[in-house]
């Protein structure tokens, strides 16, 4: 088998690599270890006419001008506005955490005092992490900080990743910040939808070129020395690729339980947080993303966090990133540097956790270096 390039996966970060490369008349192949592309985007229509993200509930979100247009080129968009609420001492509140939450929680009186105090501190739109809130002297903010911390942060985190959040790099603890803010919108981007068809009908449509051949249901490791090419791009996991010669990179992985009800909705919004509660992370109400299309009951997924066995999945959900995996990681950076042919990329070959918006405009930075 000869091709110019061999791209492994077929996630969305192969997607587009392979859409621009056939563009200029390069012959590709994708091999995808999968029974289908789209990578942890892909979604399937279900027995409820609903599209069901297999591996956990995607939103499309961008302030990327150029990622936005280019995306525009293979789908129409379905306006969707995430919202996401969690349990908190049995009260649906608004995540972030912000100061809708904050009435949701105490009695008036008390949440006048600390909105305030928040406004007066950090100014109306603001947006702080919890950590930095709890650096706070301040006795009332450090009451609400700590408030926080427990009820909705730490329980969750520490599912989700096995380590007090304080082990965690920062770049994981201030992703869910709190909002000085009465916007109960989840993301603020300018653009936030998803693809009218689904993920995988937009990928379908950037692969369809002739010069594009995609092997599913394949182990690159199992074909490898089978393949011609001038170059390859890896999008699976770095550490793998090197068989481990530095030691596993820890990842964190997820299970999840997908459950039909004859109803029309489970619950209020696409998402609920259950930060202190069962032994489940979140839950998705499928039913809540595209409110248009006619479906006959709904269909939900529990999310579990669970270890990642690396012998069992090719394709984790998060790297962990800390000290120790830092260092490890560099270390496959610089053997990778040694081999001219071969390029890395996506969040798994660059072992960092990339929005779908990042993994679009770090391939298509990617094609213009090659
Ligand atoms: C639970 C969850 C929810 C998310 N929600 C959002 C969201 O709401 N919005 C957002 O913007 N982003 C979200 N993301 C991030 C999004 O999933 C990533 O941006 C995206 O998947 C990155 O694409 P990728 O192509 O780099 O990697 P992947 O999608 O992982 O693709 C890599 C592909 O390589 C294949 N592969 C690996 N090894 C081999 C091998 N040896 N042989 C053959 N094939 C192989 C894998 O099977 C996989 O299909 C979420 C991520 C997770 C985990």
């Amino acid at each position: 088998m000869k091709f110019d390039i061999v791209i492994v996966g077929a996630g969305i970060t192969a997607c587009v690599l392979a859409e621009q490369l056939s563009k200029q008349g390069r012959s590709i192949l994708i091999i995808e270890q999968r029974n289908h592309i789209g990578g942890n985007c892909y979604d399937f229509r279900n027995d409820n006419n609903l599209l069901i993200h297999k591996y956990g509930p995607h939103i499309f979100h961008t302030n990327k001008e150029e990622v936005w247009q280019y995306l525009s080129n293979f789908t129409d968009w379905e306006p969707y506005t995430h919202r996401v609420l969690a349990d908190v001492e049995g009260k649906l509140v608004p995540i972030p955490f912000n100061l809708n939450s904050l009435r949701d929680c105490f009695p008036t009186s008390l949440a006048n005092q600390l909105e305030t105090k928040l406004l007066e501190r950090f100014g109306y739109g603001k947006k702080v992490s919890i950590l930095d809130l709890r650096k706070e002297v301040d006795e009332d903010l450090q009451f609400l900080s700590n408030y926080i911390y427990e009820k909705v942060f730490v329980g969750y985190t520490t599912k989700q990743w096995d380590v007090s959040p304080t082990d965690l790099d920062p770049s994981v603890t201030g992703r869910v910040p709190v909002f000085i803010s009465r916007d109960n919108r989840y993301f603020q981007d300018k653009y936030q939808s998803l693809p009218r068809l689904g993920y995988t009908e937009m990928f379908k449509n950037m692969l369809d070129n002739k010069n594009i051949h995609i092997l599913l249901a394949t182990n690159y490791f199992d074909v490898h020395q089978q393949l011609q090419y001038e170059k390859m791009i890896f999008t699976g996991k770095i550490d793998t690729f090197f068989d481990c010669k530095f030691g596993a990179l820890p990842y964190r992985d997820l299970r999840f339980e997908f459950i039909d009800y004859n109803l029309e909705h489970f619950q209020e919004v696409a998402q609920v947080n259950y930060p202190c509660n069962h032994d489940y992370t979140r839950i998705t109400d499928f039913s809540r993303f595209y409110n248009r299309t006619k479906h006959f009951g709904t269909s939900i997924a529990k999310e579990f966090s669970c270890e990642h066995n690396p012998l069992e999945n090719l394709s984790p959900y998060y790297p962990v990133p800390n000290k120790e995996s830092e260092i490890i990681f560099q270390k496959y950076l610089s053997e990778a540097k040694n081999n001219e042919n071969i390029i890395f990329a996506g969040r798994l070959g660059n072992y960092k956790y990339y929005n779908m918006d990042d993994a679009v405009s770090k391939a298509l930075e990617l094609v213009k270096k090659i």
